[in-house]
């Protein structure tokens, strides 16, 4: 396979790492921080993981380098390389929320549902996640600590709603605030911000909740797992929440109407499509289509449908 990499210095000794799920480029970013102690955050794939290893070489961090692997949820898009890496870098502690940490050591029911949700699409999508040695996980709670070497630390912050078991973490020496997927998905083409809410633990207050977390925390930058750096932390918060209303609205409304997913999912693509850069007619339909595979409007409509038949 093409394991050539792509690697961009964001300043502060990041590295952002293409970590190139089922082979796109530009949907999903590991980082590198490349501080006394190395930490990786979001290794993506099981597929990935052959992509991470000569990106790590290339930055200098071999087998006996990498002190940390830290994950913001155990999705497969995030973490479904953790046990690959954790061979790879033997000394490295595994970092993930407590709600998470099992699924890491045993990945079976893990597995199983997620074949039930994509079928044989799973293997090419995300591969297989391997289990990780229990006594090299560390599960944190509401907030953790990972310590980066030199007095840096990386605070981890419960941030739910995405995913039951997701953290937001922040970096003591620059600021930068990892969001994984609690603050949607940004698109660094258009700068479009859509949302994340995928079944089964999408739950609109527990998440404008966990952005109002990551806003107390005052980051200087966001970094996205899909994809990228943004600097306009306000502004880029803000817009997180008014996606989560404006879908959840009108998932609301199409549920009102008793429509069935697959109209309501046309409904709300319909009525949402002019927030979106990316559906323009000059805008590259290869880009919308992989965006859609990675974050489609279906797993957001069904997400949100979950939520709404929970509450009723
Ligand atoms: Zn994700």
């Amino acid at each position: 396979m093409d394991t050539t990499t792509t690697i961009t210095p964001l300043g502060g000794d990041v590295y952002e790492i293409d970590t190139r799920m089922a082979g796109f480029s530009g949907i999903t970013a590991g980082y590198l921080i490349r501080s006394d102690r190395p930490c990786l955050v979001e290794p993506g794939t099981a597929g990935s993981a052959p992509v991470v290893q000569p990106a790590l070489t290339e930055l200098g961090v071999g087998p006996g380098d990498l002190a940390s692997v830290v994950v913001t949820h155990i999705h497969l898009d995030h973490a479904g390389g953790v046990g690959d890496i954790a061979e790879m870098y033997p000394d490295a502690e595994v970092v993930v929320h407590e709600k998470g940490a099992r699924h890491l050591a045993s990945p079976e029911r893990l597995m199983r549902s997620a074949r039930m949700v994509y079928g044989d699409s799973l293997d090419s999508l995300f591969g297989e996640l391997k289990p990780t040695e229990a006594t090299r996980i560390r599960a944190v709670e509401d907030t953790g600590v990972i310590d980066l070497g030199g007095g840096r630390r990386l605070e981890s912050h419960y941030s739910p709603g995405h995913a039951k078991h997701h953290v937001g973490l922040i970096d003591s020496l620059t600021g930068d605030l990892y969001v994984g997927d609690a603050a949607g998905i940004y698109i660094p083409e258009t700068a479009d911000i859509r949302p994340a809410t995928p079944p089964p633990d999408f739950d609109l207050d527990t998440a404008l909740r966990s952005l109002d977390t990551f806003r107390s925390l005052g980051p200087q930058r966001l970094l996205f797992a899909h994809y990228g750096p943004v600097s306009t932390v306000r502004d880029t918060l803000e817009r997180s929440a008014e996606e989560l209303r404006i879908w959840v609205d009108t998932v609301r409304d199409a549920r009102d109407r008793g429509l069935d997913l697959d109209h309501a999912v046309a409904m709300v693509t319909d009525r949402t499509r002019d927030r979106y850069a990316i559906t323009r007619e000059d805008v590259d339909p290869e880009l919308a289509a992989k965006y859609e595979i990675l974050n489609s409007a279906e797993s957001n409509v069904a997400g949100i449908m979950h939520a709404l038949d929970r509450h009723a």
